[in-house]
């Protein structure tokens, strides 16, 4: 028997437009579509930024609701998390979706920098949306994007401020925090082993390193995660033509590890939500 391996996709991020990639969707409806392509495909959990109508990343309360309850209406099974990132919103925009209670959200706990400024998460703020996720009963996706972001989730865990069993994310690839290094990942693991053994963990790499952190994280026992948000790339050159293909490509990837993609109520074990037929 294979042990079963949860596919994330990010389907849209903050950066790349559709410039960039005509397949990056950005509109709630074509980001539904992409999500229940990508579900179709073979991943259970959806990571959602939302765009304004210059494609800009936003912030805004209705986008996130509308692209939430289309994928809840046309997908029920798959698993939403709302994101929380920066890149130029105010800390108070950035956790408003929180009010929608999103099965999972994104939260980094603590601040590094990105490519360009500052990410910002200062000590109160992350206390502060720690308790509201415990409040509201949403499950955070720790997004570890610098390593003490991993101490800081354990501290909040043993505190009671995290509710077990965790959920992290180790981010590498962003330009000016982490690389993408193989050992990096062996250290992530070992550590979430010894402070936090009930955790599941994802390990994610943006751009090339997309394929290597997928590779590193199912032969480590890890989950993965793909999508035009990290990678707009299928290879040296060549566009990703949807979500969907990208999901696809780490399907293909499960068995070579004695893997095999999560079902939608395998996910919802693994991660400790609720079976979908308990849901309100
Ligand atoms: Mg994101």
């Amino acid at each position: 028997m294979t042990t079963p391996a949860i596919i994330t996709v990010a389907i849209t991020g903050a950066v790349p437009t559709t410039k960039d990639n005509p397949a990056v969707p950005v509109t709630p409806q074509r980001q539904v579509e992409s999500a229940v392509a990508a579900f179709e495909a073979g991943a259970t959990v959806c990571h959602v930024h939302v765009r304004d109508a210059e494609e800009k990343p936003s912030s805004d309360v209705g986008l996130y609701e509308e692209v939430q309850t289309g994928i809840r209406e046309q997908c029920p099974e798959m698993v939403v998390q709302l994101s929380t990132g920066a890149r130029g919103r105010s800390i108070a925009e950035r956790f408003s979706c929180l009010e929608l209670r999103p099965e999972m959200a994104s939260f980094s706990t603590g601040s590094c920098n990105f490519p360009q400024g500052i990410y910002d998460n200062p000590p109160d703020v992350v206390e502060d949306v720690a308790q509201r996720l415990i409040d509201y009963g949403i499950k955070p996706e720790i997004e570890v994007f610098d390593i003490a972001m991993l101490y800081k989730a354990a501290d909040l865990l043993e505190r009671g401020l995290l509710a077990p069993p965790p959920q992290v994310q180790l981010v590498m690839g962003i330009k000016n925090a982490l690389p993408a290094r193989e050992s990096l990942v062996d250290f992530f693991a070992a550590e979430i082993a010894a402070l936090m053994p009930e955790a599941t963990w994802t390990c994610m790499g943006t751009g090339r390193f997309q394929i290597e952190a997928n590779r590193w994280a199912l032969a480590k026992g890890g989950h993965v995660r793909t999508g035009l948000e990290d990678n707009i790339f299928y290879s040296k050159g060549r566009l990703a033509a949807s979500n969907a293909e990208l999901v696809e490509r780490a399907v293909e990837l499960c068995p070579e590890h004695d893997r095999h993609p999560a079902t939608p109520a395998e996910t919802r074990q693994l991660l400790h939500l609720p079976a979908l037929a308990t849901q309100a």
